[in-house]
């Protein structure tokens, strides 16, 4: 039998998504349980998997969602609003004249994925007697629900600005700092051809400073946000500034936020920069209270680097990059340097030498799908199927446990697509465990997270 939801999103999007849904008969509950469920939507959690709700986030993030008017209502008052995380902000251009936007959303099995508004979706959510669906081409699919909006959203800082303006809740548990939306490198036309920063318009502006906040509002924030309970990390980011201003300012953050929480360290704060020209601001950064940082290759190839981050190459250069990354792992210690790479920007090869480069170094190579950002120079161009991205992360994780990584950190840390993959195999694994009769050849979370194949 045809799985209903692959039939029903057939067409203009088919092409998109055609490898994100399972291809096969074993879905056959999931085909005879629709009914059920959507008579039941309580029923939602037994009757589709993680593998199914996985393989529809995916198709939620590759073909975004529409909004019915009712699938507003709540928005910046119960719920979390979208105010926007300025590289990645893949509804740049289409806030303007709507109401505010819902940020995440959650699915059921604990899956998460970001709002991406597109209004020829055959995804839309609508709001019936207080429940929000999610629904496809008209067809009810099951409840899901946005973020609970942040208390701290309502508070301002002592010198009067709202904290919503100055850093925002993301991922579960996290506080984000973005401190400018300008980056150097555009000097010359040398930003990162996939990066849309520069093309943002912070919503608050400090008179003659190239910072939106004060290291003290940052940590009036901080106590607000982990008091309130929702945050556990905190991640600061923003742009090269010129005589790399911005270095000195997360170190002065760093410590702001340790003062103001009396605590030794920024708990799970995490500050993502360019790699420091000087190395000696890295033990500033760990005396900081930084707990860990992230120096973001983006690409591995050389030459890839050079052309797709020319301003990186000419600021920084690749090759003292990696002498400070491996510098940060002393510093830091083993797992607590990262490095996104960002995977869809270079040949599957090139892309795993570098993950492997980093891993043996200590370094954990965050996989991020590329998808192109409005905004960015790469805007219009298209992300490789999402088959090929689940068999580059499933390779990722197998690197990973080779080199004795353990699954369940990287399970734990976030709503990320590789978070969820490897929640996935632990849980397969135990599953096989428990019942060692299971036949895994017909398990989708199996085929996912251990084999990444889409084509079974
Ligand atoms: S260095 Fe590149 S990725 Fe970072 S903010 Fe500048 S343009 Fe964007």
């Amino acid at each position: 039998m045809e799985n209903p939801i692959k039939k029903l999103l057939a067409g203009k999007v088919a092409s998109k998504i055609k490898d994100a849904l399972p291809l096969d008969a074993g879905d056959a509950a999931l085909n005879g349980l629709i009914g059920t469920l959507i008579a039941n939507p309580g029923r939602t959690e037994q009757v589709f998997g993680t593998g199914e709700i996985f393989l529809i986030k995916a198709a939620l993030y590759l073909t975004g969602v529409r909004l019915e008017p009712s699938a507003y209502v709540g928005v910046g008052t119960i719920h979390k609003e979208l105010i926007g995380v300025y590289q990645f902000d893949l509804n740049l251009g289409k806030t303007d004249d709507r109401p505010p936007l819902p940020s995440e959303l959650a699915l059921p099995h604990g899956l998460h994925v970001p709002i991406v508004v597109n209004d020829a979706s055959p995804f839309s959510l609508l709001r019936e007697k207080g429940t929000l669906y999610l629904k496809v081409s008209g067809m009810k699919l099951f409840p899901v629900e946005y973020e609970k909006r942040p208390l701290f959203y309502d508070k301002k800082t002592s010198d009067g600005i709202e904290m919503w303006k100055l850093a925002q809740h993301r991922l579960g548990d996290e506080l984000m700092v973005t401190y400018n939306t300008y980056c150097h490198t555009l000097k010359g036309g040398n930003q990162c051809r996939f990066c849309g920063l520069n093309q943002n318009e912070p919503i608050h502006r400090r008179k003659n400073s190239y910072f939106i906040q004060t290291p003290e509002q940052i940590a009036e924030i901080a106590e607000a946000a982990y008091g309130e309970g929702i945050a556990k990390r905190l991640e600061i980011t923003g742009g090269i500034l010129p005589k790399r201003a911005e270095v000195d300012f997360i170190i002065a953050v760093g410590n702001a936020v340790k003062a103001r929480l009396g605590t030794k360290t920024v708990p799970g704060g995490h500050a993502l920069l360019a790699a420091p020209n000087d190395l000696s601001q890295i033990d500033r950064l760990k005396e900081a209270g930084w707990e860990y940082v992230f120096f973001n290759l983006e690409v591995w190839n050389p030459h890839f680097f050079a052309g797709l981050c020319p301003g990186k190459e000419a600021i920084v250069g690749r090759e003292h990059w990696l002498k400070a990354l491996d510098y940060a792992v002393e510093v830091f210690g083993k797992g607590n340097v990262r490095s996104i790479l960002i995977a869809g920007l270079e040949p599957l090869n090139s892309y795993l030498e570098g993950a492997e480069y980093l891993t043996e170094h200590g370094i954990f190579a965050d996989p991020s799908p590329w998808m192109p950002m409005p905004g960015s120079l790469m805007e219009g161009q298209s992300t490789p199927s999402a088959g090929w991205h689940i068999n580059l992360l499933v390779q990722t994780l197998d690197l990973w446990e080779r080199h004795g990584w353990d699954l369940r950190d990287v399970a734990k840390d976030g709503w990320l697509s590789f978070n969820d993959l490897a929640a996935m195999r632990l849980q397969v694994r135990r599953a096989k465990e428990d019942n060692p009769a299971l036949d895994l050849e017909k398990d989708l979370r199996y085929q996912l997270s251990v084999k990444g194949n889409l084509d079974f």
